[in-house]
């Protein structure tokens, strides 16, 4: 088979890797692999797939439409969907069992009015300050929960948070707001078994916030939501290869400007070889004259601006062939550049690196068995 010409290649045997070594991690909390944004680049449905087949217990994504791609795709394990519009389609979401994150009391009656039992994850706030209820809007939504759940309006069966992942003090503190809302819950009436508040980094980082279920995004795809901590170092592999084939390579002289604005000018007589991905397919324009290329096992750097369509690499005297790969991130231990080198390269996080990929990419899913 020929290989696309820009190649996300997804290793799905990496993914159930990293979930069995997540678990590891985690103890007796139940796993919910989180597959929103297109699962961070990688394919929501075929990363679903693989990640249920791991032992995932719960999928998390985060509006309805996303929710509903997996269940059109065929996919019946549980699914939390947890940003919603004041539009957003409640009936269709619970047709299709779909447990929905609920953030404020008139949200809460309008999936207790919607047809059918709803089943609802409560959301607190407990210092990240996006979404979820304030502390003093606790009570209110609580006393309203259980009034539904009487009625037969709606099952609560989650209270939940998010970690602003800001250091230890404050996520302790986060931990102990987070119990405030499990004992007023309580009082009030509620009895919600699955208690969440960690993502990947709190999973990993913060015993105390594991609670029921962890939700685990980055760490699935074999990357390190830590600044000082590698994904060998996790004992993560990371699962999409991005990769282009070189369409163009010619000899320039000493003193060429390359590309845009001649910010990359050739020292020497040398070659230039010619990539075709650039900020339309996702790569970031801000790691022009940094991101690293992997050509035949040597590492160059993008020589001058990224383009739109294209950026050029300067490879010397080296003996590179239009067709060859030019491999941007994957697998450092296999010695490809990182995803966290693009983003030390683009002054951004590694899950920018990844979900921000699209255009004319065509992924590609491998697994060796
Ligand atoms: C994205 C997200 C996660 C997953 O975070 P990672 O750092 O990728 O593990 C978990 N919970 C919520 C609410 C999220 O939005």
């Amino acid at each position: 088979m020929t290989r696309p010409l820009r190649e996300a290649r997804v290793d799905l045997d990496a993914v159930a890797h990293n979930i069995h070594a997540l678990r590891g991690y985690i103890g007796d909390a139940k796993l919910m692999i989180v597959v929103k944004s297109r699962a961070y680049g990688h394919g929501a449905v075929p990363i679903a797939r693989a990640a249920v087949a791991a032992g995932a217990d719960w999928l998390g994504v985060v509006d309805i439409p996303e929710a509903l791609e997996l269940r059109a795709a065929g996919i019946s394990a549980p699914i939390l969907a947890w940003l919603h519009g004041a539009e957003a389609d409640f009936d269709l979401a619970i047709a299709a069992e779909i447990d929905l994150g609920i953030h404020y009391r008139e949200q809460l009656d309008r999936v207790a009015a919607a047809p059918g039992v709803a089943s609802v994850q409560l959301k607190v706030d407990t210092g990240l300050g996006r979404n979820g209820a304030a502390e003093s809007d606790w009570p209110a939504l609580f006393a309203s929960a259980v009034e539904h759940e009487r009625a037969g309006r709606v099952r609560v069966r989650g209270l939940w948070s998010h970690l602003a992942n800001a250091g230890p003090e404050h996520d302790l503190a986060q931990v102990a707001a987070y119990e405030r809302a499990i004992t007023e819950a309580r009082a009030a009436g509620l009895d919600p078994e699955l208690l969440h508040l960690a993502s990947t980094a709190g999973a990993l980082r913060v015993p105390s916030a594991r609670f029921a279920l962890v939700r685990i995004g980055i760490g699935s795809y074999g990357l390190s939501p830590f600044d000082d901590v590698t994904s060998a170092d996790l004992g993560l592999r990371p699962a999409l290869e991005l990769s282009a084939g070189i369409v163009s390579v010619k000899r320039a002289t000493a003193g060429s400007g390359v590309s845009y604005g001649y910010d990359y000018r050739t020292g020497a007589e040398t070659t230039l070889a010619l990539v075709p991905l650039g900020y339309g397919d996702g790569i970031p324009r801000q790691a022009s004259g940094r991101g690293p290329v992997s050509i035949n096992g040597q590492r160059y750097r993008v020589a001058g601006r990224v383009a739109m369509d294209q950026f050029v690499v300067d490879v010397g005297d080296d003996d590179v062939a239009v067709g060859d790969r030019a491999i941007l991130f994957g697998d450092p231990s296999a010695g490809a550049p990182s995803a966290d080198d693009w983003a030390r390269a683009a002054d951004t996080i590694n899950y920018e690196i990844v979900t921000r990929l699209g255009g004319r990419i065509e992924w590609t899913y491998a697994a060796r068995d």
